[in-house]
């Protein structure tokens, strides 16, 4: 499908710490190329970028030894369409990156209940969220929410940025991953 429509998107997944696999495996079956990022060189070339779940505070001294905040800031700023998962809008939000404008909560939904499947809503349509040690969206400023688990936002989209705080690589269903790669993406490596 993408390759009939030109060169395959080259998709970077950071690659410090996380859930990264499922994600290379989810863009590799829908066509795209990917690239794992551990460093600002990886980030040359990429049409766009996922940043996995994992553990935020360990993905966050990644990027400060790694140097990649000020590089992945710019290609994010610049307009690269880039999917966020869990850890991934944490570290997007207005106490790590400053990227998009919400507030996160780590680890927000207690031991108790800190992993869990529930159907929720996303783009209008029912999907089957994976919730890992998620965390909470509770400030949305000026990002639109895009999904919910009752009236919780458990997604926001900013310009070309689309986060989520539950795990859609974990399922077989490819929507988001499809969405994210039917994005307007810069296609500089198209021309
Ligand atoms: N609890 C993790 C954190 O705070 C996020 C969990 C996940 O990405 N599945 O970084």
């Amino acid at each position: 499908m993408l390759a009939a429509a030109g060169k395959p998107r080259l998709i970077g997944v950071l690659a410090l710490q996380g859930g990264v696999a499922a994600h290379v495996k989810h863009l590799r079956l829908r066509g795209a190329e990917t690239r794992e990022v551990r460093t600002p060189r990886d980030i040359d070339g990429l049409d766009g970028m996922i940043l996995p779940g994992g553990e935020s505070t360990t993905m966050m001294r990644g990027i400060e030894r790694e140097g990649l905040a000020g590089p992945l800031s710019e290609f994010i700023r610049g307009g690269a369409p880039v999917l966020a998962t869990c850890a991934g809008a944490i570290i997007l939000d207005d106490a790590h990156l400053g990227l998009l404008d919400i507030t996160c909560v780590r680890n927000a939904y207690g031991a108790q209940t800190h992993s869990f499947e529930d159907e929720v809503t996303v783009e209008g349509e029912p999907f089957h969220g994976v919730f890992i040690r998620a965390p909470k969206i509770i400030r949305v400023g000026n990002a639109a929410v895009i999904a919910e688990r009752g009236d919780e936002p458990i997604g926001v989209r900013s310009g070309s940025i689309t986060a989520y705080t539950f795990h859609p690589e974990l399922t077989r269903d490819a929507r988001i991953h499809d969405n994210f790669l039917k994005l307007k993406f810069n296609l500089e490596r198209a021309a």
